[in-house]
């Protein structure tokens, strides 16, 4: 049976994968800060590697595949540092693991978010990998009213959304036979959204820039289902794409822009 890693694994969407792939037979090694199999800071360069090296001891060396589902929402550096970094540092740190499946597969999440106004600067940071550059921009636009705060999480969404586009055909990916592709949510409902979704007004709020015409906000397993079906063995061709799983906001936001 399949061994995946699931980051993020302690709640939310990470959870649900986690628990699908678990109802499905398979085995999952977990990573979060807290109530995991890997417990591992993702913001930090000793946390990306202790995820390595604990991962290649607890799976004997070979996984199957890589959910790299750990993020932040918060208007501040660390969410930088989580949502890009961590997640290329899981990809790329966990890749030479994937190489011995016969069937490997890499997925991440970026968001819808990524379709809102983001800050170039930081986005630009993200393409360089500059880390340092990256965190000192963020922590400028932290600084600033909370409209200025809004743009770190959509810049770290859409460098995630760019960097798939740019890795997915190489030769460390698909030439290698490793399908890499991204979901992005619209409105889940996960301790990530929990204080905006509770009421009904902040509810409204949330719909009127994410519209979801389709069913509306989301459960963390709807999500999951399509991260599982994307990291399973029968995705032998979608390759590079980025997925929205968002009830029709991407549609309604960008119209017939494909
Ligand atoms: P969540 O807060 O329920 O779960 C996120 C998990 O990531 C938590 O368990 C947290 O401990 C972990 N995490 C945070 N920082 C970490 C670090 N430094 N190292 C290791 N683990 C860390 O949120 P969620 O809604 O399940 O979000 C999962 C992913 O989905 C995130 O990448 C988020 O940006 C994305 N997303 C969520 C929504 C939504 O509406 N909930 C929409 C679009 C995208």
């Amino acid at each position: 049976s399949r061994t995946s890693v699931v980051t993020g694994a302690a709640s939310g969407i990470g959870k649900a994968t986690k628990e699908l792939l678990e109802q499905r037979g398979e085995r999952v090694i977990g990573v979060d800060l807290h109530d995991a199999d890997v417990e591992a800071d993702l913001s930090t360069a000793h946390g990306r590697l202790a995820l390595v090296d604990s991962v290649r001891k607890l799976s004997g060396g070979s996984i199957d595949a890589v959910f790299a589902v750990a993020g932040l929402a918060a208007p501040t550096s660390a969410t930088v540092a989580v949502n890009f970094f961590g997640t290329v540092a899981t990809l790329d740190g966990l890749r030479p693991l994937l190489l011995g499946s016969p069937s490997p597969r890499a997925v991440l999440v970026s968001s819808m978010a990524a379709l809102m106004p983001s800050d170039e600067e930081l986005v630009g940071l993200l393409s360089a990998a500059d880390e340092a550059g990256a965190l000192a921009r963020a922590e400028v636009l932290a600084k600033e009213p909370a409209t200025t705060g809004a743009l770190i999480y959509a810049s770290t969404k859409l460098g995630l959304s760019r960097w798939v586009r740019r890795e997915a055909a190489t030769q460390r990916w698909a030439g290698s036979g490793i399908p890499l592709n991204a979901v992005a949510p619209g409105i889940i409902a996960t301790p990530m959204t929990a204080d905006f979704i509770s009421t009904e007004q902040g509810r409204e709020a949330l719909l009127q820039s994410v519209p979801m015409p389709l069913n509306g906000i989301a459960d963390p397993i709807v999500v999951a289902r399509l991260l599982a079906w994307l990291g399973g063995e029968e995705n032998t061709h979608v390759c590079g794409q980025i997925i929205y799983v968002d009830g029709g906001s991407d549609v309604v936001l960008r119209g017939d822009a494909v």
